[in-house]
């Protein structure tokens, strides 16, 4: 089969990398790609993986590139394609593509709609209000006491969302999203959640508009600092599994959102085949669903693929052909653990450009896996080109094994200024 990835970031690089691994993968292209994915080779018959020049969100020229090359299966990666309608653009013209198409998108797109989704089908999310007029807003944070999180209705950049601990930052955050529009139109409207505590983990689902399949358990650290400190990030780390749910509670878990959300989607006349990714808050009376995504999570991903043993190309097929039904998920044993190296200012301003070293050292240490994530390649070297550069990739018998192993991986590679966290994995009481 001939494949192109959509997408540049690690969770790409993890993407190719596993569906390399698939005897039916003949060629694969990755657009754009980074220096990572350039190479990777496919297992089956020894070819390079391809980068092409072209970006992720120019939906025409991926149209033309998978039609005049008679692509067979076109994955995509990021959520902004999905949201724009690449989906429904290739299927029009009869190509095969896997992830959610424009209506299922709106999961991920829009805030308002997941929540009135979420209120509506009984899934167990925060109490929240949604608005679009500011002094109903404030009216609402108050009737929290300020204790609340107010989110931005559309895709800012996972940045849209503002945690308050009494009314004034709760006015502020409202003005700021709604008024002064610090994200933009995706604040005209705003969902208020009621402040939840307890611990946040992620899960997976795979879906094929009628089956689910869930994922073992996994945790971001979206902090830039260690003890989840500092300016919140795309992702510092990822390990998997995570010790805070049972698989008998997984399961419980699973039953209490994925039935519910078929069930909603088949009402909504939503074809949902993709990944439905939500961000839960364990909490004392229950997990609750804070978010939901609708592609796989990056740093996730990393952790997820090299725990996977299925084949992911038939996965995805099965996917979007809906027949995910007949095929079960299987998994190793054992644990996986992602730190990410990111550019030293990251999440603020970072120069590119520095000169990465020790890559290949990394990589040859047994279980190992770079993946690149802002990489680029200059003159021969391989050098930063984004805020997150690298997501070193470990896996072991247990969590304790993989960290270690990652961060031995971490300590082989150098480029200036790299700023990591030494805490990924802690969490789960390995150290
Ligand atoms: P979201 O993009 O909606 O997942 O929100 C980003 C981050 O804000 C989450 O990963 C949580 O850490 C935090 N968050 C979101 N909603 C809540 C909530 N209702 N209570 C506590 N923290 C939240």
């Amino acid at each position: 089969m001939k494949i192109l990835v959509i997408g540049s970031g690690g969770r790409e690089h993890a993407l190719v990398w596993k569906l390399a691994q698939s005897p039916h993968a003949t060629h694969l292209w990755c657009a754009p790609g980074n220096a990572g994915i350039a190479q990777e080779r496919l297992a089956q018959n020894g070819v390079a993986v391809e980068c092409l020049n072209l970006g992720a969100e120019d939906l025409p020229q991926l149209l033309a590139f998978a039609q005049d090359r008679k692509v067979d299966l076109t994955v995509v990666g990021p959520d902004n394609p999905l949201a724009l309608g690449i989906v429904d653009l290739f299927q029009r013209h009869g190509l095969k593509i896997w992830g959610v198409n424009q209506k299922a998108a709106q999961f991920e797109s829009s805030k308002v709609f997941s929540q009135k989704f979420m209120e509506k089908y009984g899934i167990p999310t925060a109490a929240a209000g949604m608005f679009d007029d500011v002094s109903a807003a404030k009216r609402f944070c108050a009737s929290l006491d300020g204790k609340c999180v107010v989110k931005a209705d559309g895709l800012a950049l996972g940045k849209g969302v503002l945690i308050c601990t009494n009314q004034t930052e709760a006015e502020r955050a409202v003005d700021d999203i709604m008024v002064g529009k610090t994200f933009g139109p995706a604040g005209a409207r705003v969902v208020i959640q009621e402040f939840l505590e307890g611990m946040e983990i992620s899960l997976h689902a795979l879906c094929d508009g009628v089956t689910a399949r869930i994922f073992p358990t996994s945790q971001d650290h979206k902090r830039a600092l260690d003890g989840d400190l500092g300016l919140n990030t795309g992702g510092m780390g990822t390990y998997s599994p995570t010790p805070f749910l049972t698989e008998a509670q997984l399961a419980d878990t699973a039953r209490e959102i994925l039935d519910p959300f078929l069930r909603g989607c088949a009402e909504e006349g939503i074809d949902y085949r993709g990944i439905l990714y939500p961000g839960l808050m364990l909490t004392k009376s229950g997990p609750k669903v804070l978010e939901f995504n609708a592609r796989f999570g990056d740093p996730e991903t990393q952790v997820y693929l090299t725990r996977l043993e299925n084949d992911l190309v038939e996965l995805l097929v099965a996917s979007a052909e809906g027949t995910l039904a007949a095929m079960e998920l299987r998994w190793s044993s054992s644990a996986s653990v992602c730190v990410v190296m990111a550019s030293g200012g990251y999440p603020g301003s970072y120069p590119k450009g520095q000169v990465i070293t020790g890559l290949e050292a990394a990589n040859a240490l047994p279980r190992t896996k770079v993946f690149h994530a802002g990489t680029a390649a200059k003159a021969g070297q391989i050098v930063t080109n984004g805020g997150r550069v690298l997501g070193v990739t470990a896996w072991g018998r247990d969590l304790k094994n993989a960290q270690a192993a990652a961060y031995a991986a971490v300590a082989a590679v150098h480029f200036e200024g790299a700023h990591f966290r030494r805490d990924i994995a802690a969490k789960a009481q390995v150290t």
